[in-house]
């Protein structure tokens, strides 16, 4: 029988040998001697459990973003995100760019 459950050792002042929980102090089983158990005990309940959700990060914000319909140029769906970029030349106008809601796939409107 094996048992992963690990408990603080006691071991008797007197006679070096294991003691044993019983009515809630620790009792040497060799000589009798006793003990108030130590804090902790048999009730070592981890209180550290913590649900670490991790929550991923999108390379872009979608959320919020207005919807059109466009086409996907590489599933075939018809609904994609867009939003304007303006580009860094003063010559060049706004960009489209759009993203499936699909399948995530980025791309920008070509005239
Ligand atoms: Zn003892
Ligand atoms: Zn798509």
């Amino acid at each position: 029988m094996t048992s992963d459950y690990t408990m603080p050792m006691e071991f008797c002042p007197q006679c070096k040998s294991m003691m044993m929980p019983k009515d809630g102090m620790m009792v040497c089983r060799k000589c009798g001697h006793k003990m108030p158990k130590t804090a902790g005990g048999e009730s070592m309940v981890s209180k550290t459990k913590q649900l670490n959700r991790v929550v991923p990060v999108l390379e872009q914000e979608s959320a919020g973003l207005p919807t059109t319909s466009a086409r996907c140029p590489k599933c075939g769906h018809n609904v994609a995100y867009w939003w304007l970029r303006q580009l860094r030349s003063a010559d060049e106008s706004e960009v489209r760019f759009f993203r499936c809601t699909k399948c995530n796939e980025t791309w920008r409107e070509y005239d």
